[in-house]
């Protein structure tokens, strides 16, 4: 398959899948981008719900980067408990505001290359603050599930989200960047999990690789073997 055939075919698995899962809806969307900024360096290693309930108690004390630079550790800790790494995360999440509020006159930087410049904050969330806090694509955010699913289905092949995220925007059409870390994330939480993927409910079958060459072999094998 060329790379206009292969754009093509993700141009129809992205509107499927927003069909079925559609995006916008999940909370990034309506937040500044500080907030997304912090939520996101709260979600590494925990799950969403988790991670809901630490921002949402953080910010309802401290809304500001200066009022989180000047919080003391410990209030911080007890706020984002339940996201997990609390310890580690709101030392970051302190270090963060203050670079904020004292180099940036409180404004999250605009650009990939500042915000990687933050402490703890890696392409993943830069990329996510870029598309979610700003509206602007200029990467593809890829966690685990982008790069799961990416290689399923036989997008890319590849060995890590970094290899994936790069091989992904050389062959995902710009205007697919923003909403593609969020439709993924939805489905790999919901249809294609890492473990067992609902490959039966799954509304994407015939663009993947992996139902063709494992689920549909499992299956058969298993009847023959009945
Ligand atoms: S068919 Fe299965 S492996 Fe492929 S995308 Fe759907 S759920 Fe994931």
């Amino acid at each position: 398959m060329n790379s206009m055939q292969r754009s093509r075919e993700i141009g129809k698995i992205i509107k499927i899948l927003e069909r079925r899962i559609p995006v916008g809806l999940f909370g990034k969307r309506n937040k500044s981008p500080f907030e997304v900024l912090i939520a996101t360096v709260l979600s590494q290693r925990t799950r969403d719900e988790n991670t809901s309930k630490a921002s949402a108690q953080l910010f309802a004390k401290y809304r500001t980067p200066k009022q989180i630079a000047n919080a003391r550790i410990s209030e911080i800790q007890k706020l984002i408990k339940p996201s997990g790494f609390y310890k580690v995360k709101a030392k970051r999440i302190r270090e963060i505001s203050r670079i904020i509020a004292e180099q940036y006159n409180s404004r999250v930087p605009k650009s990939l290359d500042e915000l990687l410049r933050l402490p703890g904050v890696g392409r993943k969330t830069a990329g996510i603050v870029m598309c979610y806090g700003f509206g602007i694509a200029e990467s593809i955010p890829t966690d685990t599930h982008v790069n799961r699913i990416s290689n399923r289905l036989g997008l890319v092949k590849t060995k890590t989200p970094e290899k994936t995220e790069i091989a992904l925007m050389q062959i995902v059409p710009r205007r697919y960047w923003l909403d593609l870390n969020e439709l993924f994330v939805k489905f790999g939480q919901l249809i294609c999990r890492p473990i067992r993927p609902h490959c039966a409910e799954c509304p994407i079958t015939k663009y993947c690789d992996y139902y063709t060459e494992i689920y549909l072999t499992r299956k058969n094998q298993a009847k023959h073997s009945t």
